[in-house]
């Protein structure tokens, strides 16, 4: 871990961070040529606290320096009309929150295609997930490094490296997977049958019977948002649709747990940034105020390990005023942020879920431990 405290220049930690990604063992992991995918978030269309470029190309030239070839990688959002839809509007977002090819020192690659439709399957034997649709660039790398701005998130509690591989490593069915127990349908009774859903799917899985929409769950990809589109609101929404958080966090658990065992437990990396620790994750068309101070950054090569000690590092760091933490009574040191946060969003939808319940899971998948030493660089 490096942290934010800092009195010098030498001390800032732009120039620890090559010394904690060495040390940690991550560029352990890069062989002479290896073409290496560097997953990040680069923000939601409004979203200002997702992590910085800088840092990125910090790791990138580092990446560099060992042989490997690096380029910065992501997946498209869900639904087709968001801003981060397609790659097209991705790239677009990604420039405007200062993510190029020139500041990043890297080609920027969305990795699931135009349409964010392009993977590759991986069969997989889980309680929740079947089946598995990598981003086809992240499948085709060598070695993934994940650089995780850890913050809140209303479903889960926190998001950090687990979620940056579980949902940000997949195609846009993928994504839909996790998030969802069911493909969408047409409430005929709503249907005016005006079209619009048919021009929409990209794979022509709707057509028109008897004057109404009707969805061919076999073709139907998931994922592309019709149901956003729909002017009657005739098809399922997402809330309708949406699984429970606790078969959610098996199915991201899942989703991560294919992705490692794609690449190998010694092909892949992981950092995570504390700092604007927000209630929201990153795929928020917003930024709040930080609920505690900004506190470091980590480096581990155990995912579980590295968001065990994230959470506990948020938890134990004080709140901040003028933020939800002093909205949620969570101010003092030690206090459990993360149960709450997940409290502020839809406690009238789902009931609110243990933030360990990710990590339970990683564990019990095999992925790493809870237990971690923290070694301060
Ligand atoms: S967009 Fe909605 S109302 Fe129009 S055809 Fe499709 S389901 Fe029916
Ligand atoms: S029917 Fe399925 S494939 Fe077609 S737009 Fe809707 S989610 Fe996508």
């Amino acid at each position: 871990m490096v942290d934010f405290k800092v009195r010098k220049a030498e001390d800032n930690i732009n120039a620890r961070l090559p010394k904690l990604f060495n040390e940690s063992g991550l560029g352990d992991i890069i062989d002479k040529g290896d073409l290496v995918a560097v997953k990040v978030h680069m923000g939601e269309e409004g979203n200002f606290t997702h992590i910085r470029p800088i840092h990125v190309r910090i790791i990138v030239e580092e990446i560099k320096k060992l042989g490997g070839v690096p380029f910065v990688t992501d997946t498209t959002g869900v639904g087709l009309d968001r801003p981060r839809g397609t790659a097209v509007g991705y790239l677009r977002v990604a420039a405007s929150h200062g993510f190029t090819s020139e500041t990043v020192g890297a080609p920027i690659i969305i990795a699931d295609g135009l349409k964010g439709l392009s993977g590759v399957k991986v069969k997989v034997d889980g309680k929740v997930i079947k089946e598995v649709e990598i981003g086809q660039a992240i499948a085709e790398a060598d070695c993934l490094i994940s650089l995780a701005h850890f913050k809140g998130h209303p479903r889960t509690g926190f998001g950090g490296a687990l979620k940056n591989i579980g949902m940000g490593c997949v195609t846009k069915s993928g994504k839909a997977q996790n998030h969802l127990k069911m493909k969408p349908y047409v409430k005929s009774e709503l249907c005016n049958g005006c079209g619009k859903c048919i021009g929409f799917c990209p794979v022509d899985a709707i057509e028109m019977v008897n004057g109404k929409a009707k969805i061919d769950r076999e073709n139907c990809v998931w994922g592309c948002g019709c149901w956003a589109i729909c002017p009657e609101k005739a098809i399922s929404s997402w809330g309708e649709m949406h699984r429970d958080p606790e078969e959610f966090c098996i199915a991201v658990v899942e989703t991560v747990s294919a992705v490692v065992n794609y690449f190998g437990k010694d092909k892949v990396g992981y950092m995570n940034f504390l700092y604007d620790i927000t209630a929201h994750c990153d795929c928020f068309p917003f930024s709040d105020n930080p609920f505690v101070p900004n506190i470091g950054v980590l480096a581990s090569r155990d995912p579980v390990a590295i968001d065990r000690a994230s959470l506990d590092l948020v938890n134990q760091a004080p709140g901040l005023p003028y933020s939800v933490a002093e909205e949620l009574g969570v101010l003092e040191k030690g206090s459990d942020k993360f149960s709450k946060i997940t409290m502020i969003e839809y406690l009238n939808r789902f009931p609110p879920v243990d933030p360990l319940t990710t990590l339970k899971y990683a564990k019990e998948y095999g992925l790493g431990k809870m237990e971690y030493d923290l070694v301060k660089i």
